[in-house]
Order: structure tokens, then C-alpha cells, then sequence
């Protein structure tokens, strides 16, 4: 992707915190803020950051969500179609007899009456369960563990969840108990 251990740093605090500022982003990597302004812009422009959200527990949303999966012999038509649904939320192309697979969401009975009533137009083989819960981890927690970090200490690529030391305010990553022990005898003979 073109980033280098700053950019990678900023994306790993925003992914935590879209509404981090850029003082405290600034602080926590021991660089000044027009850098962090800089950087910031320079990830919307490539693309990397499509936008500043907001995360909501779906649990707390009115109504409920179905999965739906069909047998469809053209998934791609198929997949046009429901994307044209305001009420569906995401779209699964997938291997196996069932081969495309959604998740809508439904304010009442009557909404998956009308819902099972267009499903049906399709004229393809389907399956509709009612989801009880969602338990979902946020896509900002998995793609934490894709964005990559060399360690402070040996340089070497980080893979697994980073050792977090904190110094000032300034935030450094570390690879393995080792690592961060000997950085932080290092920083404190400082
Ligand atoms: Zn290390």
C-alpha cells in the first residue's frame, strides 16, 4: 500500500478512535502535527480512510435482522437486484449450493411479509431465518491485526497484538515480553 511505520501508526489510532485528534495522535508518536495533518490527508486522498464513522450495537436498533440465502443459477443478476433493496444490509456472494447469501433488516412482521413476498419474485430456491443476536466483532478490531508494525526495540515486523509501553504520553510498540523489557531498561537509563 505504499504506507510507511507513521502512517500505519495514525491508521492504528484512528481505528481505535476515529475522533482521536491530531494532538493526541501527534503526542502518542512523538511527531508534530502537521505531520499527523499531512499524513491524515494524504490517506483520504489515497483512499485508504473512506471515512470518519461511528460504530452502533445493532442489538439496539428497532426491529431485526434476517439472513437469507438462495440457490441462484445467475448470482450476479441476483446480487444486482437485492443491492437495489434499502432494507438489505449486506450481500455475500459464496461457494456451495447456496451461493449468495444477505442479511436485511426488518421493522415488523409485516416488513418480512412484504420482505419473503419480493424474495419470492426472484423465482429462485431460498431459505429465511430470523438472526436472535448479533455478536459481532467490529471490522475495525480484525483489520487492527492487518495494519503492520516493526517493533521499537528489535525492528522486527510485529505479528499478534503489539506490547503497548507508554512514555509522556508517546505510545511505542513492542514484539515480545523480551523486547519490552529491554526497551524499557533502555528508555529508563535514558
Ligand atoms: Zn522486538
Amino acid at each position: 500500500m505504499g504506507l510507511d511505520e507513521v502512517d500505519s501508526k495514525i491508521l492504528r489510532i484512528l481505528l481505535e478512535d476515529a475522533r482521536a485528534s491530531i494532538s493526541k495522535i501527534a503526542e502518542e508518536l512523538g511527531v508534530s502535527r502537521p505531520t499527523v495533518r499531512k499524513r491524515m490527508r494524504k490517506l483520504v486522498e489515497l483512499g485508504i480512510i473512506k471515512r470518519f464513522t461511528v460504530i452502533i450495537d445493532e442489538n439496539l436498533l428497532k426491529g431485526f435482522q434476517v439472513l437469507a440465502s438462495f440457490k441462484a443459477s445467475n448470482a450476479e443478476k441476483l446480487v444486482r437486484e437485492l443491492k437495489k433493496m434499502d432494507e438489505i444490509l449486506e450481500i455475500y456472494l459464496t461457494t456451495g449450493e447456496r451461493n449468495v447469501v444477505c442479511i436485511a433488516r426488518i421493522a415488523d412482521l409485516k416488513t418480512l411479509e412484504d420482505l419473503l413476498n419480493k424474495f419470492s419474485k426472484f423465482d429462485v430456491s431460498f431459505e429465511v431465518s430470523i438472526i436472535l443476536r448479533t455478536e459481532k466483532k467490529p471490522v475495525q478490531t480484525a483489520l487492527l491485526h492487518m495494519i503492520k508494525l516493526s517493533c521499537d526495540y528489535c525492528g522486527k515486523e510485529i505479528t499478534g497484538k503489539p506490547l503497548v509501553y507508554t512514555l509522556h504520553n508517546r505510545k511505542y510498540y513492542l514484539c515480545c515480553p523480551t523486547c519490552l523489557r529491554e526497551f524499557n531498561r533502555k528508555m529508563r537509563r535514558r
